[in-house]
């Protein structure tokens, strides 16, 4: 695999800066391994605040020229970008399932889900409408203009390799921001490829940066710039709330998709083959990986022990290999350290009565697969339900009464996505308004989408991304008022 992305151009190893391709200036690296087999697949360079600092120069000397780009060439540049990944779609998805472990058909599904964001904020580039607002006094005209909110800091983690970045760089882009990217040190590989596509597609040298290595230098460095305007990240609650904080020094706009503890409701009403079928997408995605993976199976009493043992069988037959391997339909932990963290949380569950009904340990394939697990007799008290596992693992509740269902699912500090089953349709308005989340599916776990606004509410983030509003992340507000006219 790696011999044939080198030979397509699209193995790149190294950062980019200004449009050139950059090791770091003390030559150190980090290794890049295939989760699957441990094996090192590249060496990237480890970069920190100098090489930071240069980006963040890059990025603002090519704003001037960027942002005054028209609208339909910034959204030319944008299209052949998105032409460009879906014509390497097959080698970007490889890169993905090597440096991430996902099976290849979600991540060739990754990079189609990934550049539809380009595609999108192609079309939207030519969308940033401003208003004529009626004026007060007779001598006077009121106008709001939109314009781009300058250098864009964007920090992206390892689950969703390409999606990730495309999410943030495709609005900005598009309404004239260029960017600095600080992709994942764990899956750095797809986030260099995307750039080299962007270069052969003639988004200028310099519009798109990308530097990795001491995330905490990096981070620091973009937040203390007062040429950053903007702060853009996806990742862990933690680090979220240490960037937010960060920004307040020089009053940066900041948007945060931070982690959820997405409850998937099954209400007795329910069709069960769509709950089933739903709630294991929604539970077993990139194995249990993403921030908005079922982390808690909240069931109504009269359809518990229907659904438990249809849900059971259905993860019974999830294969688990090599993201490679045909048919295999869960692929390896990103690393030990996601392992140790499912492992402890089971133990807490076990400890306080929980019953292991499927799997709840490592693989005989070694490494850091995990087997496809299902936990019944979970309660509120348990680390299972309270945090994120981020792990293929389904802990399974029980509920009496839709008041008892709602007061279970909003009783975190996270609120991203909701899933619930009903085929009721009163019932569909009134929980979906009850919910303190900022994403429901109706009998449907699956949501995500460009066109749609993606974010959570409390402690899941700031921000959309995604929809026209994802436009708006990255645009500054001007008021002009003409007078004596
Ligand atoms: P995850 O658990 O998904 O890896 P993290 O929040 O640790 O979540 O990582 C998400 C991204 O944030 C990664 O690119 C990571 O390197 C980066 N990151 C981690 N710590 C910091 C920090 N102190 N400053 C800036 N970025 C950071």
């Amino acid at each position: 695999v790696a011999a044939q992305l080198r030979s397509s151009g699209l193995l790149q190893i190294q950062g980019l800066i200004g449009g050139k391709w950059t090791e770091a200036y003390d030559g150190k690296t980090i290794e890049v391994c295939n989760p699957a087999t441990g094996d090192v697949i590249a060496n990237v360079p480890c970069m920190g605040k100098r090489e930071t600092a240069d980006a963040i120069s890059s990025a603002y000397d090519t704003f001037k020229s960027w942002s005054k780009f028209t609208a339909t060439e910034r959204s030319k540049c944008l299209r052949k970008w998105y032409d460009l990944l879906i014509a390497h779609k097959d080698e970007l998805g490889k890169l993905i399932t090597l440096e991430q472990g996902k099976p290849l058909k979600e991540a060739v599904g990754e990079v189609s889900y990934g550049a539809s964001f380009i595609e999108f904020f192609a079309e939207e580039a030519k969308r940033v409408y401003g208003d004529v607002i009626p004026a007060t006094l007779a001598d006077r005209r009121i106008f709001v203009l939109k314009q781009p909110v300058g250098v864009v800091g964007a920090i992206t983690p390892w689950n969703f390799p390409l999606a990730m970045i495309t999410r943030k760089v495709g609005p900005a882009l598009a309404c004239g921001c260029t960017v600095v990217i600080k992709p994942s040190e764990l899956t750095p590989l797809t986030a260099l490829a995307a750039a080299e596509l962007s270069l052969q597609a003639g988004i200028p040298p310099g519009a798109i940066n990308v530097v990795m290595g001491k995330a905490s230098d990096i981070g620091e460095t973009l937040l203390e710039s007062p040429q950053v305007r903007k702060i853009t990240f996806t990742g862990s609650t933690a680090v979220g709330k240490k960037l937010m904080a960060g920004a307040a020094a020089t009053v940066k706009k900041v948007s945060l998709e931070l982690g959820g503890n997405a409850p998937c409701i099954v209400f007795d009403d329910a069709d069960l083959d769509v709950a089933v079928k739903g709630s294991l997408a929604a539970k077993f995605r990139n194995s249990g990986q993403t921030c908005v993976c079922a982390n808690r199976i909240i069931v109504q009493e009269g359809i518990y022990e229907k659904f438990l043992n249809a849900f059971s069988a259905a993860v019974r037959n999830l294969q688990v290999g090599n993201g490679f391997t045909e048919g295999v339909a869960q692929g390896p932990l990103i690393n030990e350290a996601a392992v140790q963290k499912v492992e402890a949380f089971l133990q807490d569950a076990i400890s306080k009565g929980a019953k292991i009904q499927l799997g709840g340990k490592r693989h005989s394939l070694g490494m850091t697969f995990y087997e496809p697990t299902v936990v019944g007799n979970v309660n509120s008290e348990m680390l299972l339900s309270r945090e994120e596992v981020f792990g293929p693992v389904a802990p399974i509740l029980c509920f009496k009464t839709e008041e008892e269902a709602v007061q279970i699912a909003n009783d975190t500090n996270a609120g991203k996505l909701l899933i619930f089953d009903t085929m009721k349709p009163c019932r569909s308005w009134r929980v979906s308004e009850a919910l303190e989340y900022g994403l429901v599916g109706v009998n449907e776990g699956l949501i995500s989408t460009e066109v749609a606004p993606f974010g959570g509410v409390k402690q899941s983030g700031l921000g959309r991304e995604g929809s026209k509003y994802g436009m708006d992340e990255y645009l500054e507000m001007k008021y002009v008022c003409m007078g004596n006219m």
